[in-house]
């Protein structure tokens, strides 16, 4: 039986901090799905194809990983790829009101399903997309925050 944990995510844009956590599950599971959440109520910088490539492109050196949009229920997508662990990552304790109540729902619409944190490393517990965009908007430095070719993307976005 193949493992497959799905890493969902908003990742407007994938920073660091989110490739650290994809990097380490990567060695644990067999594959790792990379999940763009798509959802109306929350408006994106970028798009989810745009999400997609930035992903892609910063995910080039590892196998096992693979990138998806979908707009549904992240459970309901597992059922359809037989996965049973979703990965999200623990940054601050600001996270975990909301992950807990997340792992909580999840595991009330599908009780075969683990919700596996991962904890932040300390060089990236800081790093949040929404942090990234704010320091691009104001032109500020992206080293050590994301890959350069999202920095290039975020910097191109901002001068639109
Ligand atoms: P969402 O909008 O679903 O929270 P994000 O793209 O902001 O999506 O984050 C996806 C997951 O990655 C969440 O579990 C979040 O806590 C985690 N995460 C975000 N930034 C970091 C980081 N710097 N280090 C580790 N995990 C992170």
């Amino acid at each position: 039986m193949t493992n497959i944990a799905v890493y969902p995510g908003s990742f407007d844009p994938i920073t660091l901090g989110h490739i650290d956590i994809i990097q380490r599950i990567s060695l644990i599971y067999d594959q790792t799905v990379v999940l763009i959440s798509q959802s109306p109520n929350k408006p994106a910088l970028f798009s989810a194809e745009e999400r997609k490539a930035l992903i892609e492109e910063s995910l080039s050196g590892i196998k096992n990983v693979s990138v998806d949009v979908y707009q549904g229920l992240t459970v309901d997508y597992m059922r359809d790829i037989n996965a049973k662990v979703i990965v999200r990552g623990l940054r601050a304790v600001v996270d975990f009101e909301y992950e807990l109540t997340m792992a909580n729902m999840n595991k009330m619409l599908a009780p075969d399903i683990e919700t596996l944190l991962v904890f932040a490393d300390p060089k990236y517990y800081f790093i949040s997309s929404r942090g990234v965009k704010e320091v691009a908007q104001h032109s500020g430095s992206l080293q050590g925050l994301v890959p350069d070719l999202v920095a290039k993307a975020l910097i191109k976005k901002m001068k639109r």
